[in-house]
């Protein structure tokens, strides 16, 4: 199958990113990722819908969900604009998953499994690259010289919502949220299961194989 349309679910720190970088650059597909497209429109006004808060940026740092009516737009034009994908971070919740279905149809859904407080770990430990979004964590997946990109020289900063506080929340949010959502994939058969807590070479392998023998 060349362009492979691929999701990838998990929890928040599970490895999506990580993993879904990789993909796009084996398999030649966008990485579509509705927390990048979020974290560059952070200010953007949503007041007209007349929601509990004015733009993207406030339920981010709450480690709440933007509203529907945001990112499923941003999903779409991303997919019609996609020849191939690796689709990460959407979606979160049922309405979204209907939304998705009517929009696209999925040739590999992956699902990273990782323990909760192997998840805090990684979260309160991750840094990104300002200029690439490579990610990188201060123990697991330190980068050669600390606080600079190894792979365009770029900084490396915190993000707001990867305190411990606020990882929990996420956690929680995905808990009663988007579990349901992987629940939904498993019972339709097309769940790919893999363990996420291996190290992300051997993530990779599992990964790998798995998208290239749904692909023949
Ligand atoms: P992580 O990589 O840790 O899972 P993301 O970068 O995917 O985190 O998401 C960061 C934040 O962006 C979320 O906590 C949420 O506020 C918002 N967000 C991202 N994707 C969605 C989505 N599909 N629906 C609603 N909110 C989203
Ligand atoms: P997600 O997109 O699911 O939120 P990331 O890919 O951003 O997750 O990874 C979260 C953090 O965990 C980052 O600091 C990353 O470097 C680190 N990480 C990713 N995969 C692994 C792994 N297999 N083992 C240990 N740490 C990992
Ligand atoms: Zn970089």
């Amino acid at each position: 199958m060349s362009n492979p349309r691929i999701l990838i679910l998990g929890a928040p720190g599970a490895g999506k990113g990580t993993q879904s970088r990789r993909l796009a650059e084996e398999f030649g597909i966008e990485h579509i990722t509705t927390g990048d497209a979020l974290r560059e429109n952070k200010g953007m006004d949503i007041s007209h819908l007349d929601l509990e808060y004015d733009t993207p940026g406030e339920y981010m740092d709450a480690g709440e969900l933007v509203p529907d009516e945001v990112v499923n737009e941003i999903v779409k034009t991303a997919l019609e604009e996609a020849n191939g994908f690796v689709l990460d971070g959407y979606p979160r919740n049922e309405s979204q998953t209907e939304y998705l279905d009517s929009i696209t149809d999925l040739d590999v859904v992956l699902y990273l499994d990782v323990d909760e407080d192997e998840l805090v770990r990684r979260l309160t430990g991750r840094r990104v690259c300002e200029d690439c979004g490579a990610t990188y964590h201060v123990d697991f997946n330190p980068p050669e010289e600390a606080g600079v990109c190894d792979e365009c020289g770029g900084d490396l900063y915190q993000r707001e919502d990867d305190t411990e506080e606020t990882a929990r929340e996420r956690i929680e949010v995905y808990e009663e949220n988007t579990a349901p959502v992987v629940e939904y994939f498993r019972d339709q058969g097309v769940l790919e299961e893999i363990d996420g807590e291996q190290t992300p070479d051997e993530v990779w392998e599992d990964v790998k194989a798995t998208v290239e023998a749904r692909a023949n």
